[in-house]
């Protein structure tokens, strides 16, 4: 175990509302639980701030020499994968295998490291059921024709997390009126709800049916990581009801501790409003990654903390996107130095520590044991890069060194040698890009800009036409 991995490390918990110094559960490993995905559809670019955050969390807990165990477990039943399935005509189970797939593909385009486990729900459902058993047991839960409830008024902590008491939990949960008059407090969660006729369901003491998602993540984040874990994550809007319900039902089901520190981060915005399927305002990992590189995405995230809001712009990412240019220009270049200095003259002996090397570690450190703030380390990053290029000899070696270190968890650093794509879909996607950037600019009213976009490619000979169907573009001939 490196002596770095000794340092002192804060992390901001949810549940105590302050920065606590990290100790883990069990010596030199850390156990990581996030909330994953409900198979039915694409994800966007405000479900890949946790996926990108937390992987470079656990990447850096790896790169201290951590043995870190990242399960994120993937919602395979739910009543969206069941109505996806009717409107496309085919099973759950097929709606399910598809997006499962889809959003495994995606999360490998962000570069984002796969989990040690990814369980399904719907392997864990006797599980589930046993739990459910204990509560209604111990009094927690009760059952009403074929439903379970958790009964929030039995746990005495109910509402710590999110800090809401229970006389606001009215809107708690979305459960249509007819349920709403079968509970005994309208904050009562689902923990079991009977099958209608068709639909996917399972033997259980109180009739066929299924388990409420709230339970899944209790039953498949203590089996596979232990009753007591480090850390819980997801994004803010999991806070209420979900993670609250979590604790609920970890905390009744057995005396274990649950989960140590709560992490939870910031939304992604358009417009100031949350990107969120249900505004329909979302922007497709899917379709982004045809155009612009994964480390863009990444550093468009990593410049800032994970507990600020994004607003998302395409301005924004076009920045990064040129920055990974830079870096990828850079960085081959440092080698291209290493490798004519090795063949030259130096012997490995004669790389030396920059001055400023031990310095950079330190102050890397510094921001990453501060709760994570990547903002400061990409900063870090930029100064190492561009000291390296430009600095003398003998530090190369150990400057790319560093940052090989530090790209083992932040992932900026584009590797590939050459470019895959050929140049005219290179040249297509810039000029999509820019579109899409003069679009941006007309909705804000911004013509100047737009305007100045236009002019561009026109020098360009690309001719730009307004159509009702979008932007077209052609060469002038
Ligand atoms: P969902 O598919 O809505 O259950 O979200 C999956 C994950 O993405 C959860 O951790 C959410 O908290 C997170 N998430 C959803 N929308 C956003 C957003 N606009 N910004 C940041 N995180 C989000
Ligand atoms: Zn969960």
């Amino acid at each position: 175990m490196p002596e770095r991995n000794k340092k002192t490390i804060l992390i901001y918990d949810t549940l105590r509302r302050e920065k606590r110094e990290f100790k883990p559960v069990h010596p030199n490993e850390v156990r990581m639980y996030t909330c994953g995905p409900t198979v039915y559809n694409y994800i966007h670019i405000g479900n890949a701030r946790p996926l990108i955050i937390f992987d470079v969390i656990r990447r850096y807990f790896e790169y201290l020499g951590y043995k870190v165990t990242y399960v994120q477990n993937i919602t395979d039943i739910d009543d969206k994968i069941i109505s996806q399935a009717i409107e496309e005509s085919t099973t759950t189970e097929e709606i399910a295998k598809r997006y499962t797939k889809y959003f495994q593909e995606d999360c490998e385009k962000l570069g984002v490291k796969p989990p040690t486990h990814a369980p399904k729900a719907t392997g864990y459902v006797e599980k589930m059921i046993d739990l459910i058993k204990t509560l209604v047991d111990k009094g927690y839960a009760y059952e009403v024709e074929g439903n379970v409830f958790f009964e929030v008024s039995e746990y005495h902590e109910y509402g710590r997390l999110s800090g809401k008491d229970l006389k606001q939990m009215e809107i708690g949960e979305r459960v249509d009126d007819v349920i709403r008059g079968l509970k005994k407090a309208p904050g009562d969660f689902t923990l079991w709800k009977p099958a209608k006729p068709g639909e996917p369901s399972w033997e259980s003491p109180w009739g066929r049916g299924r388990p409420g998602w709230h339970t899944e993540c209790v039953v498949m984040s203590t089996t596979l990581l232990g009753k007591e874990f480090d850390i819980h994550t997801g994004g803010i809007d999991l806070i209420f009801p979900h993670h609250e319900n979590e604790i609920a039902q970890a905390r009744c089901g057995s005396d274990a501790p649950f989960a140590k520190y709560w992490m939870h981060n910031e939304f992604v915005n358009l417009k100031d409003k949350k990107m969120a399927k249900s505004e329909g305002n979302v922007i497709l990992v899917r379709n982004l990654v045809k155009e612009y590189r994964k480390e863009a995405i990444r550093l468009l995230f990593l410049q800032t903390h994970y507990r600020k809001q994004i607003s998302f712009s395409y301005e924004a990412l076009e920045g990064c996107q040129s920055l990974i240019e830079k870096f990828k220009y850079y960085y081959s270049g440092i080698k291209k130095q290493i490798k004519l200095i090795q063949k030259n003259k130096f012997k490995k002996s004669e790389h030396k520590k920059p001055w400023w090397y031990n310095r950079k570690i330190r102050e890397i450190d510094k921001a990453m044991n501060k709760d994570f703030n990547t903002a400061i380390v990409v900063s870090i990053f930029f100064y190492i890069l561009y000291k390296t290029y430009f600095g003398p000899e003998e530090f190369k070696f150990y400057g790319k060194k560093l940052l090989d270190d530090l790209d083992s968890f932040l992932g900026i650093l584009p590797r590939d040698e050459k470019k895959t794509m050929p140049f005219e879909k290179i040249v297509k996607n810039k000029i999509n890009r820019k579109i899409k950037l003069r679009d941006e600019y007309r909705k804000n009213k911004d013509w100047e800009k737009a305007d100045k976009i236009r002019d561009e490619l026109l020098q360009m000979d690309i001719i730009l036409e307004d159509t009702k169907n979008g932007t077209k573009w052609r060469i002038k001939l």
